[in-house]
């Protein structure tokens, strides 16, 4: 029997309906929440995702202050930028699209978000409150494939998890969020000799590389729980994702499609951060 799916979208819709709930809440009570998402330069990717960013938040009642800047916008002036929107009452959330242009230090662009307003959870305090247990923000795209994950009824407890893909913004956090909910976690990254020795005895797999097909059939215990991050595009042009979607879900008892899967629960989850940052605020 083919796995079943796990609809991103479905799961979306049904968590952003709740965030407009509690945000007509808010703003009911003159606390609209507000979420500022800064770009700088560009690229066409990055402003892709601002507007899908900036249309969730109109959709569900979330207020956005878009902030669009030149590539050569210097890295003391968006630092200033950033500064002025902490301590802006009307701003929950800062978001500033990543990429920057060459010239601007990440790190130090992070840095600056008030720890109270960094929705993304990428701050080096955001990780660490991860690490320890602590509540705090929870990186937008590992925080929504645990909902997709528990959209299934399947708990992570004493189950065997394989992460594929270590970075700060999605493999590690991912990884966290799967210890903390009581997985048994591996980790796998390009360094890993024979992935399959360990994806196949994996209960729950999140593929989070950026390479189509990586993920085949034969890598898969039968009846496990596939998640897949990767956007990737197909000799068609048409996006896929890291897992050989048709041939795994052969196998597999439960799997996300790309598109449709994981891509919709990162901007929702967005919101929610935003939603509980303002609702913090107003307690
Ligand atoms: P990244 O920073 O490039 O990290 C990729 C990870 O994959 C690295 O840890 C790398 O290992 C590992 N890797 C590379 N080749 C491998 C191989 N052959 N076997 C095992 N591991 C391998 O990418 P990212 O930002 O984490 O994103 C991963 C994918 O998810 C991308 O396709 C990205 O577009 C997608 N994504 C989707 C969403 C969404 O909303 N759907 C959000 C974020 C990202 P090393 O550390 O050893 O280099």
């Amino acid at each position: 029997m083919p796995a079943q799916l796990i609809d991103g979208v479905a799961l979306s819709q049904q968590i952003r309906a709740d965030v407009a709930t509690r945000a007509a809440a808010l703003t009911a009570a003159g606390r609209t929440p507000g979420l500022a998402v800064v770009l700088v330069g560009d690229d066409p990717a990055s402003q892709v995702y601002v507007r899908n960013k900036v249309k969730a938040c109109a959709d569900t009642g979330v207020r956005s202050v878009f902030e669009k800047y030149d590539a050569d916008l210097s890295e003391a002036a968006l630092l200033a930028r950033i500064a002025a929107l902490n301590d802006d009452p009307t701003v929950h959330g800062i978001l500033v699209q990543m990429p920057l242009p060459k010239h601007i230090d990440p790190q130090r662009v992070i840095a600056a978000i008030s720890p109270r307003k960094d929705v993304d959870g990428y701050s080096v305090l955001s990780a660490g409150e991860l690490m320890t247990g602590l509540p705090g923000f929870r990186p937008c795209t590992p925080y929504g494939c645990m909902k997709l994950l528990e959209s299934t009824g399947v708990s992570a407890k004493g189950k065997h998890a394989v992460v594929i893909g270590r970075s700060n913004t999605v493999g590690k956090p991912m990884a966290l969020l799967l210890l903390a909910a009581g997985a048994t976690v591996t980790v796998c990254h390009s360094g890993t000799p024979d992935l399959g020795v360990h994806t196949r005895q994996a209960d729950i797999v999140v593929a989070a590389v950026g390479r189509r097909e990586l993920l085949r059939a034969d890598m898969v215990k039968p009846g496990a729980v596939v998640i897949d991050v990767g956007m990737n595009r197909n000799d068609a042009g048409k996006l896929c994702g890291d897992v050989d979607f048709a041939a795994v879900r052969e196998v597999a008892g439960w799997i996300t499609p790309v598109p449709g899967g994981v891509g919709p629960m990162t901007i929702t989850m967005l919101l929610v951060n935003t939603l509980e940052s303002a609702e913090r605020s107003a307690a």
